[in-house]
């Protein structure tokens, strides 16, 4: 690693227009071609990781009845929260983004689908596919940006109640979906008054009947069915299969933005429409995490957020195929391509959160120019660049 200075300027500064002009096309060009290769292998994948979900909740609400047993609650509840897992984030997250919309199967759509989690599908849908997907880390305009709560970059003023925020931070891991469901309302328009009164309370209303849906079935239905001896054990394996959920997309999607080498942009920089403009902001304002194929389908393939920003609309199972192709672009234009391990990321946010909590703080050191590592040795299995699409086949073929 060269050694960056720590304000060293935004990489879109240092782009020509035509550079811009350029990359806009480049990347649109990727996009377009995987688009035009959609078919029946991703059709085929969407429904086998449905079907694969489905069995896992089913079998796993099955075993729960017997939870008073600890053998069936631990077996019970480390499969529903695998499956809830699975659910918020390889399938509600990517379908409700459109990424399969294509298929024109009227189930699996961004229009029907709704998603085992607090927030109605769509409030969630606004802030999350046009706010934060359009306006992506632009101080001020996405609202993702610290949820309104929390300061993530030292360029947000600093108050009082940032204090508290190591310790709020805590809460908001484990009670995420709670926290994603009332922030849709957005609490600044609501202040400003930008947003009427009556929407507040549309709003508020579709928020209580997904909320009571959630608590009927996780809280009372499937409690029930374990009986008047076994009830307590299955709501609290629910309890805590929620939680584990929402602690890990808590963890992948705050390392998406916010760990250290992620710009933050002003207004101005945001106000720039050429497409070039946006693709580079949307490089640069997100960041991957290192893994392997069952780390990703876990994440939802948001461990490649970069490429999810680049392309929000393209089937979260082709990412990591196109990430060679984004890694090329950021070498031949000296950008940076944000990556690192879980841990690193994870702890970079976790400093920052507590540093921030306090007034002042520095932007830190951003990730150089990105080079590709050495060709690989003859005979070592390929660079790790090469086997996108095996890795996606490998991901396949464990599921039934
Ligand atoms: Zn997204």
């Amino acid at each position: 690693m060269t050694g960056a200075p720590a304000d060293m300027e935004n990489p879109l500064h240092r782009l020509t227009d035509e550079q811009i002009d350029e990359i806009g096309k480049e990347f649109q060009a990727i996009h377009d071609e995987v688009y035009e290769d959609l078919g029946e292998r991703d059709a085929v994948y969407i429904r086998s990781i449905i079907q694969f979900h489905r069995r896992l909740a089913a079998l796993s609400r099955v075993v729960l009845m017997a939870s008073r047993y600890k053998p069936a609650w631990v077996l019970g509840t480390a499969g529903l929260s695998t499956a809830k897992i699975i659910e918020n984030m390889e399938i509600g997250h990517n379908v409700m983004h459109g990424q399969w919309d294509w298929m024109n199967d009227p189930y699996i759509h961004s229009s029907t689908w709704d998603w085992d989690t607090a927030s109605p599908a769509s409030a969630w849908k606004h802030s999350h596919n046009y706010v934060h997907h359009t306006f992506t880390n632009v101080v001020g305009k996405d609202h993702d940006v610290g949820y309104e709560i929390m300061r993530v970059d030292p360029s947000q003023k600093w108050y009082p109640h940032y204090l508290l925020q190591p310790f709020y931070n805590v809460l908001l891991m484990a009670f995420f979906e709670w926290g994603v469901a009332v922030h849709d309302l957005d609490f600044e328009a609501i202040r400003t008054g930008k947003k009427p009164k009556s929407q507040v309370k549309d709003e508020l209303k579709e928020i209580g009947r997904k909320a009571r849906r959630q608590i009927v079935k996780d809280y009372i239905a499937f409690p029930a069915l374990s009986g008047p001896k076994g009830w307590k054990a299955t709501l609290a394996a629910n309890f805590t299969a929620n939680i584990v959920r929402n602690v890990w997309s808590n963890a992948i999607i705050f390392c998406g933005h916010f760990p250290d080498q992620a710009y933050t942009f002003t207004e101005e920089e945001g106000a720039d429409d050429r497409p070039g403009a946006w693709y580079v902001r949307q490089l640069i304002g997100a960041a991957n995490i290192d893994g392997g194929p069952f780390f990703h389908f876990m994440s939802g393939n948001l461990s490649f957020q970069v490429e999810h920003h680049l392309y929000p609309d393209l089937p979260s199972s082709r990412y990591q195929e196109i990430a060679p192709r984004v890694k090329d672009i950021c070498e031949r234009y000296g950008l940076p391509y944000n990556t690192g391990p879980f841990r690193r990321q994870w702890g970079s946010v976790q400093r920052t959160l507590v540093r921030l909590a306090f007034p002042g703080g520095k932007p830190r050191k951003k990730a150089p120019p990105y080079e590709a590592p050495a060709p690989a040795v003859e005979g070592n299995g390929g660079a790790p660049d090469g086997n996108g699409r095996a890795t996606t086949e490998r991901v396949l073929a464990s599921f039934p």
